[in-house]
């Protein structure tokens, strides 16, 4: 394409809500036959509530109160969900201190000298707990496309807290113009396989990566370029940084961090997945210099 009807593609894009930084991204984009999303806050809402409190010796009050004691210092979204439960609950946090953020894991953190967990499965399973009283709750949890976070205190565990997040309302129709464009489309998450295979299903995405801790979604891009693919990767958060590097096209979804947004070419400053085949479009159009 000239650099005229670059100019024009990127000032067309503007009009949709999206933000093209570099001229030559708008010329990827059209190339792009995989398209991969992030889940939390690309493909849901980003504002996940809580839908299930169990504790195992039926004290809810104090479950949540622990847990909220070990979230008020964190800035995960699953944090947020716990916090507002609590706060529309009358519930006060607890004061726990030493308070640790673990990546892809959970959160940690120590209350009249015990150790306090929170977080999935792998991570507490990993410290030595065992789970077996409230798998059946998770599974609960996890059919419904919800996270189970488990709490423990010292070497017992407490309960599990449903957390779920509702698809955007555009969602699907937008994964079902990029299959219609013939582009393959991926979702990878951190969450666990359950969880992730029941949101794919709500979202039309027959094809996911679960349990991906924050540091390998950018080898995911990376492994499906040197398989030939043309890789765009769209995201929001921090984590999802790398990965938005990493790829041919990065779409940082404009409601998300600011590392995000600064990682990618493009920015799409609707929350609306329609962005990116709209952004594909556009690409296509420009290069064969029609408008
Ligand atoms: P995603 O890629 O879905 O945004 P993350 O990599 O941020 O997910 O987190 C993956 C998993 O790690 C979460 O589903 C949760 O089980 C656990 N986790 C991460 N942060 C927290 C937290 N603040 N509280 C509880 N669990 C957490
Ligand atoms: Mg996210």
């Amino acid at each position: 394409a000239t650099p005229m009807s670059v100019m024009v593609g990127v000032g067309k894009a503007a009009q949709y809500g999206i933000l093209i930084r570099q001229g030559e991204a708008l010329q990827r984009a059209g190339q792009v036959d995989l398209v991969i999303l992030d889940k939390t806050g690309t493909l849901t809402e980003g504002r996940p509530t809580v839908t299930h409190l169990h504790a195992v010796d039926g004290q809810e009050d104090t479950l949540l109160a622990l847990a909220a004691g070990l979230e008020q210092h964190s800035e995960h979204p699953l944090a947020s969900a716990i916090l507002e439960r609590a706060r529309r609950n009358g519930i006060e946090p607890a004061p726990v201190s030493a308070f640790e953020a673990l990546n892809g894991q959970g959160v940690r953190g120590t209350l009249d000298g015990d150790i306090l967990r929170l977080g999935n499965r792998r991570w507490l399973e990993a410290e030595g707990l065992s789970l077996a009283q409230v798998t059946e709750v998770a599974r609960t949890i996890t059919d419904a496309a919800g996270t189970p976070l488990f709490l423990a205190r010292g070497d017992r565990v407490l309960g599990v807290i449903g957390v779920a997040d509702a698809l955007k309302p555009d969602t699907r129709a937008a994964i079902e113009r990029l299959h219609r464009a013939g582009v393959r489309v991926m979702m990878v998450t951190g969450d666990v396989d359950a969880t992730a295979r029941a949101i794919a299903a709500q979202a039309g995405i027959d094809d996911y990566r679960a349990e991906v801790l924050p540091r390998d979604k950018a080898e995911v891009v990376t492994s499906l370029r040197r398989r030939g693919h043309t890789v765009a990767m769209v995201g929001d958060g921090i984590n999802d940084a790398p990965a938005l590097a990493a790829a041919d096209v990065g779409f940082a979804i404009g409601t998300g961090t600011d590392v995000a947004i600064e990682s990618a070419a493009i920015t799409l400053m609707r929350g609306s997945l329609h962005g990116v085949p709209d952004a594909l479009e556009i690409s296509r159009a420009t290069v064969r210099n029609i408008h």
